[in-house]
């Protein structure tokens, strides 16, 4: 599939709950969430449906999200499922964590390509103030878990929150010192509750690393699907990733679509723009579903309008970051 600016889109992000067991402060409301009926969330068949019509299509990678992905019972069928459906190379899973040390080795057995684990500072208390219900530890023991059992392409992401201090920060780039996995720090964006909170640049980031570590050197691989910048510091075994779409635009290589766990197809996470696709995929017309998504995808903007304009006015946790 192409849009209309010539770009390929290979990549879905796909939302498989609006439901979480945290709740970080820049995500999600501490309470009064309204979250979607579960006749509302796509079904096990509806998923399949989707992203076999989507293969066909030229759609090659799906990342699992949410609200918590680990906290819908048939996650890890699901993921099977999509392993298994001709076309699709990669299913990459996002996660807070809490549940991954129970699922971990199941993760691993349905072919699980890579896991992407949120965390956003190693102080337990400071953790538990950012998820308002969170324990480090259980956490800890998710990436451990992740680890001990092989997972592939284990990321550590961390929003780089204003409050973030430089100790923080070099006690989460250590983990990248010590074991094989990147970490990556996001750019804190003004999307749902996040547009009220301060955030930290790369820059800013990159310049209390070299003091601590040397100079970070650019390293031009492309890891993943997604576009995090890398770069590599001296006797650390991962890269060190930054993901800074407000710093460092990268709409002109996007390649993706969102849908929501209700099913809402999302060209750019900036924008409230796409359309709703449960009652297409209930017909189980294929040519009718694509029409639809077809149209949407040319409707895809150049690029996103953070800074000049209000978007999608619904949590980051119901569209899946
Ligand atoms: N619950 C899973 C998790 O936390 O990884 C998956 C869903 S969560 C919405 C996906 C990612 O979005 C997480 O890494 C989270 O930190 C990030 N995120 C949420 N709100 C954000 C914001 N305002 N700016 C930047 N990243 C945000
Ligand atoms: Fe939940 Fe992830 Fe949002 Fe935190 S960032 S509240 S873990 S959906």
């Amino acid at each position: 599939m192409k849009d209309s600016f010539g770009r390929t889109i290979d990549y879905v992000r796909l939302s498989v709950t609006d439901r979480c067991d945290l709740r970080c402060t820049y995500c999600m409301p501490e309470t009064g969430m309204c979250f979607l009926k579960k006749a509302e969330v796509l079904s096990f068949s509806e998923i399949l449906f989707l992203i076999e019509s989507l293969a066909e299509h030229g759609v090659r990678k799906v990342k699992i999200t949410g609200g918590e992905p680990l906290t819908r019972k048939d996650t890890v069928p699901i993921i099977k499922a999509l392993k298994a459906i001709k076309g699709i190379e990669k299913v990459t899973l996002t996660t807070n964590g809490v549940q991954l040390a129970r699922y971990a080795q199941e993760l691993k057995a349905a072919g699980l390509d890579g896991v992407n684990i949120s965390i956003d500072t190693l102080e337990p208390k400071e953790f538990r103030q950012i998820t308002r219900v969170g324990a480090l530890p259980q956490v800890l023991s998710g990436l451990n878990a992740a680890l001990a059992v092989g997972l592939p392409n284990i990321k550590v992401n961390t929003v780089a929150r204003g409050e973030l201090s430089a100790e923080a920060i070099c006690r989460i780039a250590e983990l990248a010192q010590e074991d094989a996995l990147h970490v990556r720090f996001i750019e804190l964006m003004p999307i749902g509750l996040g547009s009220g909170c301060s955030g930290k640049s790369q820059e800013e980031i990159m310049a209390i690393l070299t003091e601590r570590y040397g100079a970070l050197t650019a390293f031009e691989q492309r890891l993943g699907n997604g576009p995090a910048n890398y770069y590599s510091l001296p006797d650390f075994k991962g890269k060190i990733g930054f993901i800074s779409a407000l710093g460092h635009c990268f709409c002109a290589e996007c390649d993706r679509i969102r849908i929501t766990a209700d099913g809402s197809l999302k060209t750019c996470l900036h924008m409230d723009d796409g359309c709703e696709l449960k009652a297409a995929l209930q017909t189980g017309n294929k040519s009718l579903l694509m029409k639809q998504i077809l149209s949407a995808i040319q409707q895809k903007p150049e690029k996103h309008h953070f800074l000049e304009k209000q978007g999608d006015k619904r949590f980051m946790s119901q569209i899946g970051g």
